[in-house]
């Protein structure tokens, strides 16, 4: 404690090391400022390696143009960079660095090195442990550089206390790879975790194809657009893609990394008509624009920008969501007249240009929905059951499949969410206790989570290591197999709000109450689900993404005939 209240200047050391915890907080922010740095310095082929999440080891190694040995001993300054000269530089930036604080932070923290080497010239290694120069020597060769970070925070335990797990720290990083590997499709990428290789990709296979494999969806589509100011190369993801996280939106705006307020409220208003409240598409923003359009300054760690114009930003994103993400076979949105459209086959790529950008009007008002749908009853008729598990239905030229357990689930989940079952009821205790195993990673989560389960009836406790007993549950439940339903819940989920876990639940109870395959439906029954689902906002996919609807046309079927009409 301070015996005095006299003001002293703190040494450089503490201040660096109280500063560093604006740009460092924990493993994955190394991993971005020495990914950044390798990409700033040119790199094509980049390697990171990690151990226990990062709090062992972080390795970036890249082939970029290196640092020269009489720099070095700069790099890790305060302030220390090659990438701005004055303060005019700042408004034509074009680097993800420039403020120079990042190695002096992470060398200040860490047990540090930096070896670096370029054609002509002697390779260097700068060692530095928790800010103290330990030892810089020749050599051997290596072309490029290579950052090694070792036992992050060990000597700041304020801050390696507030360290998560290993495993949460890993996945945070590899999320963090995978944005890096769909942003930078020209460069390769090598990742390893404790050992294990986790990823290689390598340089110049294309950005839809990295993200098929990384984000593990296909119905993804990429859409480019290009106007004076705003170059954007797009994926977006159709409605049967829903996600329970916002993990998989992944917006760049000059090739850096950023969470974009007005970006991301721009992706949740145009996919609000096509996904449930909650949940999130994939999608992919590399958004090119001059730098005199943003400040990227604004934030110590530049997650966030500022733009210029951000009506214009707002409303771009929005109509190149709106205007290309269809409802799959409805043809509303392929009869817009405002835009150009040409499909380029095989390439699962659409270019569309548009007519004009600004204040499109809607697609998908309400009643434009409804007149298009199949919802008037008269034009559907249902033909029959098969197999005792899927409706055939005819509806103009058009057979409908549709999946009579998926869609009855599709329809309660929806009647559910309306009326707010969860909110009505209170918890109820449990006669006898549940007990559940869990990994520790779950546990730990669930023991953070506590009071967001409390608010909506679940009372639990800690037991032991690995297993928590469950005492309390919604009253609602009491009368499903409430049992079943907790565990399914906890197994999906890893981001807690009360409403996700509300969301969560409704999507298990409906599936638990829909009627099941291989169960006869009598007509009455069959009509019913089939208007009713054609009333629901997405007829086309249940809570947990599954199809809902196959359709198949008069046309395509009469070709199997070799008829015309
Ligand atoms: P900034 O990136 O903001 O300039 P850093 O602290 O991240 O600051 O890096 C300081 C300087 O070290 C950079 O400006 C660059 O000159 C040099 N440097 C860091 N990493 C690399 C690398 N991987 N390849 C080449 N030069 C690098
Ligand atoms: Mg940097």
């Amino acid at each position: 404690m301070v015996s005095n209240d006299e003001i002293i200047v703190l040494p450089e050391e503490i201040a660096i090391k109280i500063a560093a915890g604006e740009i460092i907080e924990r493993p994955v922010n190394v991993v971005k400022e020495l990914v950044e740095n390798a990409l700033d310095a040119g790199s094509d082929e980049i390697k990171i390696e990690i151990t226990r999440g990062g709090k062992g080891l972080i390795r970036v190694s890249d082939n970029g143009k290196g640092v020269l040995p009489h720099e070095l001993k700069k790099t890790i300054l305060r302030f220390g960079t090659s990438k701005i000269r004055s303060l005019d530089d700042l408004t034509k930036i074009d680097t993800f660095g420039f403020r120079g604080e990042a190695l002096a932070a992470i060398s200040s923290i860490s047990n540090f090195s930096i070896k670096s080497g370029r054609d002509s010239f002697d390779t260097y290694e700068l060692s530095v442990d928790f800010g103290k120069i330990n030892s810089f020597s020749m050599v051997a060769a290596y072309k490029g550089t290579i950052v090694t970070v070792k036992n992050i925070f060990m000597e700041v335990p304020a801050r390696y206390r507030f360290l998560r797990s290993n495993g949460s720290e890993t996945r945070e990083i590899t999320n963090l790879i995978k944005q890096f590997i769909i942003i930078n499709s020209n460069v390769t990428f090598r990742y390893y975790v404790d050992g294990k290789k986790i990823y290689n990709y390598i340089k110049g296979d294309n950005a839809l194809g990295r993200t098929y494999e990384l984000l593990g969806e296909k119905n993804l589509k990429s859409i480019e657009y290009k106007d004076h100011k705003y170059t954007i190369n797009s994926i977006i993801s159709d409605p049967s893609i829903q996600k329970y996280k916002a993990d998989n939106i992944i917006i760049s705006v000059n090739r850096r990394i950023v969470k974009d307020n007005i970006i991301l409220k721009a992706i949740k208003q145009a996919y609000s008509f096509a996904l449930p409240h909650n949940r999130y598409p994939v999608v992919i923003f590399n958004i090119t624009v001059e730098g005199s359009e943003i400040d990227i300054n604004v934030h110590p760690a530049k997650h966030m920008i500022k733009w210029l114009n951000p009506n214009e930003i707002f409303h771009l994103i929005y109509n190149v969501i709106r205007n290309n993400v269809s409802l799959e076979n409805i043809d509303l949105i392929k009869e817009n007249d405002l835009l150009e459209a040409k499909f380029l086959p095989n390439d699962n790529k659409y270019i569309y240009k548009y007519k004009e950008v600004y204040n499109l009007p809607p697609l998908f008002n309400d009643e434009v929905y409804e007149n298009n749908l199949l919802v008037k009853k008269d034009r559907i008729k249902v033909i029959g059951q098969l197999f005792d598990t899927v409706i055939l239905v005819e509806k103009d030229n058009k057979i409908y499949f549709i999946d009579q357990h998926i869609a009855h689930e599709r329809i309660l989940f929806e009647k559910f969410l309306q009326n707010n079952i969860l909110d009505k009821n209170v918890g109820t205790y449990l006669s006898e206790p549940i007990l559940y195993e869990f990994d520790f990673d779950k546990i730990e989560f669930l023991e953070h989570s506590i009071n967001e389960f409390g608010k909506i009836g679940f009372e639990f406790e800690r037991f032991g290591r690995n297993a928590i007993k469950l005492t309390k549950v919604p009253s609602y439940l009491l009368k499903n197999e409430v049992g079943d339903i907790f565990e399914a819940l906890i197994n999906e989920i890893d981001e807690i709000s009360d409403e996700t876990l509300k969301f969560k639940i409704i999507a298990s109870l409906s599936c638990k109450a829909a009627v099941k395959a291989n169960e006869k439906l009598s007509n009455v029954e069959m009509e019913k689900i089939v208007n009713d689902l054609f009333k629901t906002k997405n007829p086309y996919t249940c809570p947990h993404g599954r199809k809902i609807i196959y359709e198949l046309s008069k046309e395509a079927l009469y070709k199997k005939f070799n008829r015309l009409q």
